[in-house]
C-alpha cells in the first residue's frame, strides 16, 4: 500500500467516523448513493458507509442553505424561507437555524438581537411550540427600562436571572423582549412554549417591553418594533393570518403591561378583547 493510498485511506476513515457536517457545510445531503439526487454526489462527507455520498444540492437553493422544503403550516424549528422551493407559494424552505432577520424578504423591518448577542444563558428545559398560535399577547417588565444595546443587554439578563433563580422558570418567560431603543431582543424565540400569560402559554406568543409603561407610552420604535415583531411572525408562520392580540391584563389579575401601553394596543388593528372572552 502506497503512502499516498494510506493517507487518503486515513483520511477516509476520519471522516467516514466523523458526522454529516461536512456535507451540510458543503450544502448538501447525506443520502445512499443509490437515492435519486438532483445534483450530483460527493464522497467523503459524510459518515457511515461508502455508499452513503453527499448529494449536491446546486440546482436545490433550499438544501444550498441547509433547509427542506415543506407546506409552512407544519412545525419548523428554525425559520420558513420564501423564493426557495418550487411548487405553491406555502411550499417554503424550512431552515434549522432561527435566522433572527436573514429572511430580509419577510422580516427586513425588524433588528432582532440574537440570545448569544445579549449573552443569554442556556435554558434548563425547551419545549417546542409546534403549531401556528391564534394569540398573541403584549407585556411590560415593570423593572428597569433601557435605551441601547449594552444598556439592555444588562437588563434582559437581570430579567432571566429573576425568571429562572427567582421564579423557578427554565429560561427567561418572554418569546421576545422590546427595548425603547427599538429594538427586538430575542427571548425564547419562535418555536418555544414560553412562560409569560398563565393557561395561554402554549397558545400563543408574547412581547415584552422592557420597562414600566403604567404613566408612559413606549417610544414611537418600539411600537413599532412590536408591531413589526408580530408580523413577522405572521409571514414566518409561527402565527395565524387572523390573530388576535391581548394584554396580559385582559386574561389575567395584573396591571400589565401598564395603563398607558394598555390604552395604546387597544387602538391597534388585531386588539380584539372580545374575542378573549370566547377563548377562556
Ligand atoms: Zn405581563
Amino acid at each position: 500500500m502506497s503512502l499516498v493510498t494510506l493517507t487518503v485511506l486515513v483520511a477516509f476513515f476520519h471522516i467516514s467516523v466523523g458526522s454529516d457536517t461536512p456535507c451540510l457545510n458543503h450544502g448538501g445531503t447525506c443520502q445512499d448513493d443509490s437515492t435519486s439526487c438532483s445534483g450530483n454526489y460527493v464522497s467523503n462527507l459524510c459518515s457511515g458507509s461508502a455508499s452513503r455520498r453527499c448529494c449536491e444540492s446546486s440546482s436545490d437553493p433550499c438544501a444550498a442553505i441547509g433547509g427542506i422544503c415543506k407546506d409552512d403550516h407544519l412545525y419548523c424549528a428554525g425559520s420558513y424561507v420564501t423564493g426557495k422551493c418550487s411548487g405553491g407559494t406555502t411550499n417554503r424552505c424550512c431552515t434549522s437555524h432561527n435566522n433572527g432577520g436573514s429572511d430580509q424578504s419577510i422580516c427586513d423591518n425588524i433588528q432582532v438581537i440574537s440570545r448569544d448577542a445579549w449573552g443569554a444563558r442556556g435554558p434548563t428545559h425547551v419545549t417546542t411550540l409546534n403549531h401556528r398560535v391564534h394569540l398573541f399577547f403584549i407585556h411590560h417588565t415593570d423593572g428597569h427600562t433601557c435605551h441601547s444595546e449594552t444598556e439592555c443587554a444588562g437588563v434582559l439578563k437581570g430579567v432571566q436571572n429573576y425568571h429562572m433563580n427567582s421564579r423557578g422558570y427554565n429560561d427567561i418567560g418572554y418569546s421576545f423582549l422590546i427595548g425603547q431603543d427599538g429594538r427586538v431582543y430575542e427571548g425564547r424565540g419562535w418555536g418555544v412554549v414560553g412562560a409569560h400569560t398563565l393557561h395561554y402559554n402554549s397558545l400563543a406568543y408574547a412581547v415584552s417591553f422592557m420597562g414600566n409603561f403604567m404613566d408612559t407610552l413606549p417610544s414611537p420604535n418600539s411600537l413599532n418594533a412590536a408591531k413589526a415583531l408580530v408580523q413577522c411572525g405572521v409571514n414566518k408562520g409561527y402565527i395565524e393570518a387572523n390573530y388576535s392580540l391581548f394584554g396580559h391584563r385582559d386574561v389575567g389579575n395584573t396591571d400589565c403591561p401598564g395603563d398607558t401601553l394598555y390604552a395604546e394596543i387597544r387602538t391597534w388593528d388585531r386588539y380584539n378583547y372580545t374575542h378573549s372572552a370566547t377563548i377562556q
